[in-house]
C-alpha cells in the first residue's frame, strides 16, 4: 500500500517538475502569463494536399496559388474561447512529408491533429486512413488528444474522386472530427479549427490546469494504447 502512495507522490511531484518547466518557458517569453493554455496542433498528410495552405489561411487569412515556399516549424495565434486564453502553436512540416521522414519530436505532445487529404487524390485519402493515422498512432504521446480529419479543395468539385461520405466513415470510425473545406476560398477552415480547439478544451484532463495540492494528470500521461483518434 505504502509503495503505491509513494509512487503517486512520485508521479504527482514529477508531473509538477514538468509543469513548472513549462510556466518558466512561459515566463520568460515575452508574452509571459498572457494565455492559460499552450497548445501544441500538427498538421499531417500528403504532400500537396495544402497543409501549408491551410496554415496559411488559419493565421493570416492568405492564399498563395504556387503554395508556401517556407517550411516551418510552427506558427503562433493567440485564440480567447470564453474567456480561456490559448496560446496555439501549429505545427507544419518543411515537406519531410514527401518521404515520410517526420521525426518523433514532431508527434511528441501534441494535443490536437489535423489529418489532411486532397478531396481530389484518393491516394491521398488513403495515405490519411492508413498511413497517416498509423504514425500519429505510434508517436503520438497524449492518449486522448483531439483529431480532425480534413477534406480539402473542395472549390475543385468536378474534380472530386473522394465522396464526403467516405470522409465521414473515416472520421467516425477513429473517433476524429470531420470537415471539408477549401484553404483557396476559405470555406470552413476557421471552423475546422474552431472545432478542434473547443475539442481540446472539452476534453477531460487534455490540458494540465494546476489545482491546489498539485497537478491534473493525463495531459502528459503516456499513452494508454487504445485506437488512434
Ligand atoms: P502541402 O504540401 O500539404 O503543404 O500543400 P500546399 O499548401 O503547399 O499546397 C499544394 C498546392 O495546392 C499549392 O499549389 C496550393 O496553392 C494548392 N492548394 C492548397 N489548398 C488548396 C485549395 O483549397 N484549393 C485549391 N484549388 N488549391 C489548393
Ligand atoms: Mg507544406
Amino acid at each position: 500500500m505504502r509503495e503505491v502512495e509513494d509512487a503517486r507522490r512520485c508521479l504527482r511531484s514529477s508531473h509538477r517538475d514538468a509543469t513548472r518547466t513549462r510556466d518558466a518557458d512561459a515566463m520568460t517569453s515575452d508574452d509571459a502569463r498572457a494565455y492559460d493554455h499552450l497548445v501544441k496542433i500538427l498538421l499531417v498528410g500528403d504532400s500537396g494536399v495544402g497543409k501549408s495552405s491551410l496554415l496559411a489561411r488559419f493565421i493570416s487569412d492568405s492564399f498563395d496559388e504556387q503554395g508556401p515556399t517556407v517550411g516551418v516549424d510552427f506558427k503562433l495565434k493567440h485564440v480567447d474561447v470564453d474567456g480561456t486564453r490559448l496560446k496555439l502553436t501549429v505545427w507544419d512540416t518543411a515537406g519531410q512529408e514527401r518521404f515520410r521522414t517526420l521525426t518523433s519530436s514532431y508527434y511528441r505532445g501534441a494535443h490536437g491533429v489535423v489529418f489532411v487529404y486532397d478531396v481530389t487524390s484518393r491516394e491521398s485519402f488513403e495515405n490519411a486512413r492508413e498511413t497517416w493515422r498509423k504514425e500519429v498512432e505510434m508517436y503520438g504521446t497524449i492518449a486522448n488528444s483531439v483529431k480532425i480529419v480534413i477534406g480539402n479543395k473542395i472549390d475543385r468539385e468536378d474534380e472530386r474522386t473522394v465522396a464526403r461520405k467516405e470522409g465521414v466513415a473515416f472520421a467516425k470510425e477513429y473517433g476524429c472530427l470531420f470537415l471539408e473545406c477549401s484553404a483557396k476560398t476559405k470555406v470552413r477552415v476557421a471552423e475546422a479549427f474552431d472545432e478542434l480547439v473547443k475539442g481540446i478544451l472539452d476534453a477531460p484532463g487534455l490540458l494540465v490546469d494546476e489545482v491546489d495540492d498539485g497537478v491534473k494528470l493525463g495531459a502528459y500521461a503516456d499513452r494508454a494504447g487504445g485506437g488512434c483518434c
